[in-house]
């Protein structure tokens, strides 16, 4: 299909298609529901020797493809952190397909570079970060977080063990975070090298955050058996709960015992555009790192991670290499993004964000934050108002975690199995999709409401469908 003339009939019959999709997502079972292995049988063992015509591959994407797709976009999908997406991201992703530019540095391709230094910067503005931090996209928040601890190894070790490995001399680094820290922080420790038996999990209050002074008992106990802490991880939004560590009281301590403080605010960053959410990062000026993802709730496709540095000069440091194939004549500033991460070879995520938040506008996005919220608290109020559910922590932005808790049923065990039967039985209707977590040992339902298309008929059904599933089981039990 190498002709510009058939590419052209294609795309458009696509772009139909899609738009096709869109109108008709919510007949599509949200998760999928096929068993293991069923696509896998149905590609050919070997690739196919010659040309095939796109009518014939698109027929398979149909037919093979979709019944194996759960479909993040849709309205009934409340699971996970959502990997929200919209129309002027599709576009924004589209054309930089188009372009196929590898835009390692600023040489290869410019204009990637400077708009992703002024969408960055966007951003800071957006989010009330503070002036003088710099930001760059990474593909994920894992990869944002195992940048930080990189960072943080290297500075404290005079960034030795870059050069020279881990030798006898090397100290047994510490980093601490709350119990409910995502598990990408574990791996970012083993992938460092620091191993994952000195990631300190510091215990929670009552409302899942992170406690600063027995955080602060950990460091002090630390040090004195001649360990040396590095690093906290404060997580504005935990996975489980969307929890908010005491970020201020946090900063303080690592300022006091001279530790990197990276802040991992993957899906509630986004808030942080709404003046009213500001007080989460009270303190953020002492922060060495933050990290969120556009991709989680600012409507711009997966992948798009948006980390910042308060000092980029450790960052670079850590991770430049300039091999002599590399070298360009460039005299003057620029950024060149490969040295700021991981990866050589990157994608022009820039553009597609840069189209959300023109089109949308930040009010735009601002008023789509504050209808995902509200959708929360009405559920919330649904849900305290009925004696047989029960909210299981605080509802800070659109993440309700409840369970269904009908009077007579106190056991821990028969509780956590009858919600686990009620996820599954509501999943299976194929109306919505919602996934779950472990609180204190007890088995809690997520319900999200920050899909890009959710309106309220969409959360009013969803516990529509709950409440029908939950009746159901109580039928049983009593029978
Ligand atoms: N941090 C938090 C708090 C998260 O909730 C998640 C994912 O849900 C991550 C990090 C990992 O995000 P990513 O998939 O971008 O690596």
């Amino acid at each position: 299909m190498d002709s510009v003339e058939t590419f052209r009939q294609e795309a458009h019959k696509m772009v139909d298609w899609i738009a096709d999709y869109y109108t008709g997502i919510e007949n599509y079972p949200v998760k999928a529901g096929c068993q293991p292995g069923s696509v896998f049988s149905q590609i050919p063992v070997a690739p196919p020797e010659d040309p095939e015509e796109m009518k014939t591959i698109f027929r398979d994407f149909e037919e093979i493809i979709m019944p194996g797709m759960t479909h993040w976009q849709s309205p009934g999908f409340f699971a996970y952190f959502p990997a929200n997406s919209s129309f002027p991201s599709l576009l924004g992703e589209l054309l930089s397909s188009a372009l196929g530019a590898q835009c390692m540095k600023w040489e290869t391709s410019p204009a990637a570079t400077e708009l992703e230094e002024a969408v960055m910067s966007w951003l800071k503005k957006m989010t009330g970060l503070p002036e003088s931090f710099e930001g760059v996209i990474q593909d994920t928040a894992s990869t944002a977080t195992l940048c930080a601890i990189l960072t943080a190894r290297e500075k404290f070790t005079d960034y030795k063990i870059n050069d020279a490995g881990f030798g006898t001399g090397t100290p047994v680094m510490r980093v601490y975070c709350s119990a409910e820290a995502h598990s990408s922080v574990e791996k970012a420790i083993k992938i460092a090298g620091i191993g994952k038996q000195n990631l300190v999990k510091i215990a929670l209050d009552d409302e899942y955050r992170m406690i600063p002074g027995l955080l602060e008992k950990a460091i002090v106990a630390d040090i004195k058996k001649g360990l040396k802490p590095i690093c906290v991880v404060a997580a504005i939004g935990t996975t489980g709960s969307t929890a908010v560590d005491p970020l201020e009281d946090i900063a303080v301590l690592c300022r006091q015992y001279n530790l990197w403080l990276h802040v991992d605010a993957a899906f509630a960053g986004s808030a942080l555009i709404l003046p009213e959410f500001r007080w989460m990062i009270r303190g953020i000026e002492q922060a060495d790192s933050f990290v969120f993802n556009p991709h989680k709730w600012l409507f711009t496709n997966f992948d798009c991670s948006a980390y910042f540095v308060k000092n980029s000069e450790s960052l670079i440091n850590t991770f430049k290499l300039v091999p002599e194939y590399l070298r360009s004549q460039t005299n003057v500033h620029v950024n060149d993004y490969s040295n700021w991460g991981i990866q050589l070879g990157r994608r022009f995520r820039a553009l597609k964000l840069w189209f959300v938040i023109r089109s949308y506008g930040v009010r735009g996005l601002q008023d789509k934050l504050r209808k995902h919220i509200f959708l929360a608290a009405e559920l919330k109020s649904w849900i305290e108002r009925h004696t047989d559910f029960e909210l299981m922590a605080p509802v800070q932005f659109s993440l309700v975690c409840f369970r269904f808790h009908p009077a007579g049923t106190d056991f821990t065990e028969e509780l956590n199995l009858m919600n686990e039967k009620l996820l599954l039985a509501v999943n299976a209707t194929g109306k919505m999709y919602i996934t779950h977590t472990k609180l204190n040992g007890n088995y809690t339902l997520r319900l999200i409401t920050s899909q890009t298309h959710v309106e309220p008929v969409h959360v009013r059904d969803a516990w529509n469908i709950i409440l029908d599933k939950a009746g159901d089981l109580k039928n049983s039990i009593k029978s």
